[in-house]
């Protein structure tokens, strides 16, 4: 999973690409900021503030930016879920379930806002240092 630059949006911080952090993966390892001070700057760029274009939404790009919210994480914050419902809109089904899965997600657990029961790869992830 490689990320494309994504700078960080606080101010003074001079980050220009985001770095997973090896403890916790939603915070930058190399300004220490979170992962949404950086994702801020992806969103700001995209058609998400102009809804006249949002029928050439293309499912790659929501999937870009599904994945800046939902990537290594078990709870979406509600204002950034509001968007992902905006671009899921313009989606089929199918091409939302494809994002979802990608990113360990269910629809349920989406539709709810968080992951209820943490399995497959997100466990190594978020628990295996500490229970190892
Ligand atoms: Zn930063
Ligand atoms: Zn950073």
């Amino acid at each position: 999973f490689i990320f494309q630059a994504i700078r960080c949006t606080l101010v003074n911080c001079t980050c220009e690409c985001f770095q997973p952090g090896k403890i916790n993966l939603r915070t930058c390892d190399q300004c220490k900021h979170g992962w949404v001070a950086h994702a801020l700057d992806k969103l700001s760029t995209q058609h998400l503030y102009h809804p006249t274009q949002v029928e050439i939404v293309q499912s790659n790009v929501v999937f870009d930016i599904s994945s800046l919210m939902l990537y290594g994480t078990q709870a979406v914050p509600v204002r950034l879920k509001i968007l992902l419902d905006r671009l899921f809109s313009v989606l089929k089904q199918e091409e939302v379930l494809h994002i979802l899965h990608g990113l360990g997600w269910t629809l349920r657990d989406y539709v709810r806002g968080y992951i209820l029961q943490v399995g497959g790869g997100l466990e190594c992830w978020c628990l295996g240092p500490a229970l190892g």
